[in-house]
């Protein structure tokens, strides 16, 4: 039912709250009277994921609950629904909502903001979906602490030196600033953690960073890539670049260069591809993407934007390419498609995006960082400096920035607390299973064969997840 049906104020649904979907809500509070539209945001997430401080909390120096930033505690108007939008019908303007109970619940839209990010991208690598620990989600990044500290355990308890060798050696696949923060944080934390167990020493502590391209942080400038490269060698971290996982076994990484890492421990840190959701769509992409024009609005769909990671949003700074799947982007995007939702219902006018990367920046962890920003080179603590004043800056909410503060702080003043929570099963914590990558509608026939010819290792992921649809399909009106 549209709003010209129900006698009440359009309805605008955001979908994801993520640094898109969040920024676009807060801005639409703002741009909007109160009783020009009903707003709601529907998201699997009750918070806004800080995702670039995930590597802060694998290593444990920064609490989990601190870098998400509550929707309830954050948003005035807002109606939040929390769980999966796994289909969208665009003529009938609906959106299937999957609860966290498995019902469904069909939500009517006059104003459709697509924001439902990435999910981990596999590229279809023999037992990497299995074996392979992603770093996208608070579940995964606390897990993996408990998951090196258990292996940390069962080094110092094991006789079989070999065995002990593959519980101490951890491999990293992809350089960009999520696995190189991840290696280089990691092998600080458990080279000092190593010195807590009575039968391991620091030198016992192997860790493997693996990529395919020529050199680490691509992201940034060759100096900086250098200088994190330093830091690295100067750890004793392994880099092995033009190389990339073939094989991912139990207790078993076989490389490119025809080596074969014995290790339990193999984090998958290569990037997104963009949520199944779009595939199912039936819209066109482009690199798995979301078409859309500058101004976030989906041709060929009346009354729907999408920006952030799920998106194929042009770079009018650079013409022919496409911006980055990064949070700068995302939040920015978020801010101009919540003007451009309240320009087409009639309120200021609508605008292009158009933004210039601000920079980069990179814990490596201790006083280490490299940071780029306005295109200035940073490292050492001016660069970790940058680094954390740019955090602290993008992150909303002052109570969020004040715990992560307080946890930087307390990082530098006390020893690191090793203790495993085990909050999570191992079965619990696949790619799959945690991101829910099986719960979507099937994209209609032809376009499977199109979606796979966009993005080939997709299609796999979609279809190899194994999560169980509901039984009952509960329908309620929006
Ligand atoms: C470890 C790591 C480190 C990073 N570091 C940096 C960095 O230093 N700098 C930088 O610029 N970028 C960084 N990024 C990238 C950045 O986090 C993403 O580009 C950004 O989060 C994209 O924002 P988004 O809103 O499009 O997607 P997301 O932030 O992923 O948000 C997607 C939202 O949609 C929700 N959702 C997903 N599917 C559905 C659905 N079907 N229905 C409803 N809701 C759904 C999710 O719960 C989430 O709220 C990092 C990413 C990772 C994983």
């Amino acid at each position: 039912m549209t709003s010209h049906e129900r006698t009440t104020p359009p309805r605008v649904l955001v979908v994801g709250s993520g640094f898109a979907g969040f920024h676009c809500m807060r801005r639409l509070e703002k741009h909007l009277p109160p009783d020009a539209a009903e707003l709601l945001v529907a998201s699997s997430a009750d918070y806004l994921l800080y995702s670039p401080l995930l590597p802060n909390v694998a290593t444990g120096v920064v609490e989990p609950r601190h870098i998400a930033v509550g929707l309830h505690n954050t948003l005035r108007r807002a109606k939040v629904l929390v769980g999966h939008v796994v289909a969208v019908d665009i003529p009938g303007r609906t959106a299937t909502l999957r609860r966290p109970d498995g019902t469904d619940r069909e939500l009517a839209w006059d104003r459709l903001v697509l924001a439902p990010g990435g999910v981990t991208r596999t590229f279809n690598i023999p037992g990497v979906a299995e074996h392979a620990l992603g770093l996208k989600t608070l579940a995964e990044a606390a897990y993996l602490r408990d998951h090196v500290l258990r292996e940390l355990d069962n080094a110092d308890a094991a006789d079989d030196p070999a065995h002990r060798r593959a519980c101490c050696t951890f491999v990293v696949v992809g350089a960009g600033y999520s696995g190189t923060e991840t290696a280089a944080q990691m092998q600080l934390i458990t080279t000092r953690a190593a010195a807590e167990y009575p039968r391991l020493r620091p030198q016992d502590i192997r860790w493997v960073l693996v990529d395919l391209a020529d050199r680490v942080l691509p992201e940034l400038s060759q100096r900086m890539g250098d200088e994190a490269m330093e830091v690295l060698r100067r750890r004793g971290v392994e880099v092995r670049l033009g190389t990339t996982v073939e094989e991912a076994t139990e207790g078993k990484v076989r490389l490119s260069d025809g080596d074969t890492i014995e290790t339990h421990t193999l984090v998958w840190c290569t990037g997104v591809t963009p949520s199944p959701l779009i595939k199912t769509l039936g819209l066109p992409t482009e690199r798995g993407r979301l078409r859309v024009g500058a101004d976030l609005k989906v041709p060929g769909a009346d009354g729907v934007f999408a920006f952030g990671d799920a998106a194929a949003v042009p770079d009018l700074t650079q013409p022919g390419k496409l911006t980055g799947q990064t949070a700068q982007h995302a939040q920015r995007q978020g801010k101009v498609a919540a003007r451009n939702v309240a320009a087409s219902l009639g309120y200021g006018k609508a605008v292009d995006y158009r933004h210039r990367d601000l920079g980069f920046a990179v814990d490596l962890g201790g006083f280490d960082a490299v940071a780029s920003p306005f295109g200035v080179s940073l490292g050492g603590l001016p660069g970790l400096v940058a680094t954390r004043g740019y955090h602290l800056l993008a992150l909303p909410g002052n109570g969020n920035r004040i715990r992560v503060s307080l946890d930087w702080l307390l990082d530098w003043a006390m020893p690191p607390q090793v203790a495993q929570l085990g909050f999570l099963r191992d079965e619990q914590v696949t790619m799959a299973a945690v991101e829910q990558t099986g719960i979507y509608a099937s994209p209609p026939a032809d376009e499977w064969e199109a979606a796979s010819r966009d993005l080939p290792t997709t299609r796999a992921v979609v279809a190899d997840t194994g999560v169980p649809r509901p039984p009952a399909r509960e329908r309620q009106p929006g």
